[in-house]
């Protein structure tokens, strides 16, 4: 069995030395060659009920089947050690047809655990998928369950304030309710929900996948009986991962672990950095000891991540603090390359009832590669400029 970095590497490339290239065609047909209606018309039922496609078929139609998509889900499924995977347009995308999956088991109840992604709380908060939903925390998982429960959803680390929950844990307490981890923080670098019991680990791919801003995709690795469920899904409501970004998310895969390892280094000094400045009240970040009361470092996470918030006494300052910034970008998104600042509350977080809202003098940084001496310089510059 090959390391993980050899996988990210090399999964979802077989059969490249047989079409005589090096790199994942990019196959950008919305349409392809039917044999004949009565074959033609087996692979369609064959696909559209979320099988999958089966080799010598026809693929029909790029919303039912696509090869350089087929090889971006072959990728994470491995780098996820779960079965298999299925890719959406973006991560909503991918949580929407989750959530639809699960109204249509005839289970309409979710129990979401807090803190999630703005957008995520917003969508389950709505009702408009039909979903109904009990907020509450880890340890309320269990008091949430109610017979038509469908689906547990949680994130860890999660998005802003970087807690994490103990997956073990939460399976248990789930009591054979399926769960979805959104590992979109950790990347399956760090952490890898699916052989812990989850049913469904979600991403957004936009994220670190793509790792460089310029790609937008949403993932699921999955069972093999919630993977037929999303594709049919994906089919019916058309929320697919088109060809370009599915090359380039594939690609993304390659560097993932030496990226979010370097990122890691990187945020664990601005870290410290941020946690010894008189300026800042509090800073979350997983791998300060404070941040990890169950110990999940280094057990269940192979380490902290390249994500930290910190907290600085006011609104008024916190706002200030990305528009000072130099070389940093102010800006939402997380993941990649380059660092990144902005303000939950007034930005991602935004849609969120209020007992749930960030702090409002909360900013998170996604630590990208640069050197973090200058990522150091340019935030505490910008947090003493800005007070
Ligand atoms: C960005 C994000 C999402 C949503 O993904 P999109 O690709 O923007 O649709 C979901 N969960 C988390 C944790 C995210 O950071």
């Amino acid at each position: 069995m090959l390391s993980q970095d050899s996988l990210a590497v090399h999964a979802g490339r077989t059969g490249l030395t047989e079409l005589g290239v090096h790199a994942v065609p990019i196959d950008l047909s919305t349409t392809a060659p039917l044999p004949s209606v009565h074959d033609g018309g087996l692979a369609y039922e064959q696909m559209a009920t979320g099988g999958p496609h089966l080799t010598g078929q026809s693929t029909v139609y790029q919303r039912l089947w696509n090869p350089t998509v087929a090889r971006f889900e072959e990728g994470v499924a491995v780098l996820e050690n779960a079965p298999e995977a299925v890719a959406f347009a973006t991560g909503m995308a991918a949580l929407s047809a989750v959530l639809l999956a699960v109204v249509a088991t005839g289970k309409k109840h979710v129990v979401a655990v807090r803190p999630l992604y703005g957008g995520s709380d917003h969508l389950l908060a709505s009702g408009v998928l039909g979903t109904e939903v009990t907020f509450t925390t880890a340890a309320g998982i269990r008091a949430a369950l109610r017979p038509d429960t469908g689906l547990v959803i949680l994130e860890t680390p999660a998005n802003p304030s970087l807690e994490l929950v103990d997956l073990t844990a939460a399976v248990a307490a789930a009591d054979g309710v399926p769960l979805v981890v959104d590992n979109t923080f950790a990347t399956p670098v760090l952490q890898q929900p699916y052989p812990l019991g989850t049913a469904m680990v979600l991403h957004s791919a936009t994220k670190f996948f793509g790792g460089h801003g310029d790609a937008m995709g949403g993932v699921v690795a999955a069972s093999p009986e919630w993977a037929v469920r999303l594709r049919q899904l994906r089919a019916i409501t058309g929320g697919i991962l088109t060809p370009w970004p599915a090359y380039l998310l594939h690609r993304g895969l390659a560097t993932l672990p030496v990226r979010v390892r370097a990122q890691q280094a990187g945020a664990a000094k601005v870290a410290a950095a941020l946690a010894g400045h008189g300026l800042v009240r509090r800073v979350y970040y997983p791998g300060l000891p404070e941040c990890d009361p169950l110990g999940l470092i280094g057990t269940q996470m192979a380490g902290p991540g390249s994500l930290l918030a910190f907290e600085l006494a006011s609104a008024g300052h916190a706002e200030r603090v990305p528009a000072a910034v130099k070389m940093i970008t102010h800006a939402v998104s997380l993941g990649g390359v380059d660092t990144l600042i902005q303000h939950p509350a007034g930005l991602t977080h935004r849609p969120v009832a209020a007992e749930a809202k960030p702090h409002a003098g909360l900013l998170r940084v996604s630590v990208g590669l640069e050197d973090p001496a200058d990522i150091i310089t340019d935030l505490v510059g910008a947090i003493e400029a800005s007070r």
